[in-house]
């Protein structure tokens, strides 16, 4: 027998997930006051918005994150 998946199935992970919630666990470190999380169970990625609330990782925000993540790091030699 085949299975299949696609974007619309659900995972048995992520129903732990929405029952128990998200398990985040720090991944990278982009500043100092932002960080890249990663769910233990269900693999979800996610990042703070400038408020400090968890939000999805999009490849948008990633992005912007490398960027931060390149001009922190050149601070921190400059200092
Ligand atoms: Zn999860």
């Amino acid at each position: 027998m085949k299975t299949y998946t696609n974007n619309n199935s659900v995972s048995p992970t992520s129903v732990i997930c929405s029952v128990l919630g998200h398990k985040y666990r720090s991944t990278r470190k982009i500043t100092n006051h932002f960080s890249e999380y990663q769910c233990r169970c269900c693999g979800k990625q996610m990042t703070e918005d400038t408020r400090g609330r968890l939000i999805s990782l999009t490849p948008e925000l990633r992005d912007i994150n490398e960027t931060l993540n390149m001009i922190f790091r050149r601070r921190q030699i400059h200092i």
